[in-house]
């Protein structure tokens, strides 16, 4: 099969070409590729550090091709697969291995397996014409769902949909989304509305508003002010803030009493100073997230194919291009997925 693939870590060492394509394993599940995200994940994959200074990725097989979200199609099953999936159905990877019997598989954690590992990371990516993986980290997608929005679902959109629920966000309460204008926060936002609360976005950007946020601020010294006036004085229930250290202290200043500020993400650094006195005297809950459950995946793609939740695409190119794709990841004038497709 033609795959992009790499055998020494770096951008410049991606080549696309013939890639074998081994055996199914017994309970593995064949899928040929549709569409794929491009994410920051797939850019330190490729480079096998983590983020600025990050400690160092454990990657295999070599060479390796690196890709961790796709929707595609059903082409084969392994030969003691006893899922209902037959070919042709349409799917999407729900990327986390896991073995189903540790104490956090056990509790719809997956996420935190103990026997884990990321798919695209541990194993081969879907930045091929096809990808092999478990049976049972597969979910299939309504017939009226597009490829683009369906492989958005399963990082940027889990994340959030997981950051909203462990908010414990009610109809009712208001929920602030630092860098609004984000894959994972259009998510937020619109999730958010869909619970029925008062979405507020931190973004330059005003097209956010077409993504569920009522109100979009920029990051200024009148937040505060801003902020206390569409909440009347009570200041927001939920803050969602994975932008680290640059921006921690404006969320920890506009979270109200009993507020949740959840992180997912530290894109500036991760040391958040944290005022202990604001902490305690407003009985604040900080917490934080990583991806979220196989069962949650499944309730978000209900959720988006219902309420018609959008995703924004700022550049497609095909398998053939996907080198470029992984360039333009952190472009500064991004807006919105870089996305991969075959079809
Ligand atoms: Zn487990």
């Amino acid at each position: 099969m033609k795959a992009l693939f790499y055998s020494i870590p770096g951008i410049e060492n991606l080549t696309f070409a013939d890639y074998p394509l081994t055996d199914l394993s017994d309970d593995e599940i064949l899928i040929e590729t549709k569409c794929m995200g491009v994410n920051p994940i797939d850019y330190y994959t490729i480079t096998g550090i983590h983020g600025i200074n990050g400690p160092k990725m454990n990657i295999s097989p070599y060479p390796h091709i690196p890709g961790t979200e796709v929707a595609g199609v059903v082409k084969r099953k392994g030969e003691k697969v006893k899922s209902k999936f037959v070919e042709g159905d349409r799917v999407i990877v729900y990327n986390r291995l896991f073995d189903g019997v540790c104490k956090y598989c056990r509790n719809s954690m997956e996420m935190h397996c103990i026997n884990g590992g990321m798919i695209g990371l541990v194993t081969n990516g879907a930045f091929a014409e096809y990808i092999k993986v478990p049976h049972q980290n597969i979910i299939q997608i309504p017939d009226e769902m597009s490829w683009e929005k369906a492989s958005a679902l399963p990082i940027a959109g889990l994340t959030a949909f997981n950051a909203i629920e462990e908010s414990g966000l009610k109809p009712g309460e208001s929920l602030l989304v630092f860098g609004g204008s984000g894959n994972t926060g259009l998510f937020c936002s619109q999730i958010g509305k869909n619970v029925g609360c008062i979405t507020i976005s931190i973004s330059s950007k005003p097209w956010v508003k077409d993504f569920g946020a009522d109100f979009v601020f920029n990051n200024n010294a009148s937040l505060k002010d801003n902020i206390s006036d569409v909440t009347n004085g009570s200041m927001m229930d939920v803050v969602i803030n994975s932008l680290g250290e640059q921006t921690w202290s404006q969320g920890m200043n506009v979270v109200g009493k009993l507020g949740r500020i959840i992180t997912f993400g530290v894109l500036t650094g991760g040391n958040l100073i944290t005022d202990g006195r604001l902490l305690y005297n407003n009985q604040i809950t900080i917490k934080g997230i990583t991806g979220g459950s196989i069962e949650g995946l499944g309730r978000l793609t209900e959720l988006a194919n219902r309420e018609n939740v959008k995703t924004k695409v700022w550049r497609r190119f095909s398998l053939e291009d996907s080198k470029k794709a992984v360039e333009k990841i952190f472009d500064k004038n991004r807006e919105g997925r870089i996305i991969i497709e075959n079809y």
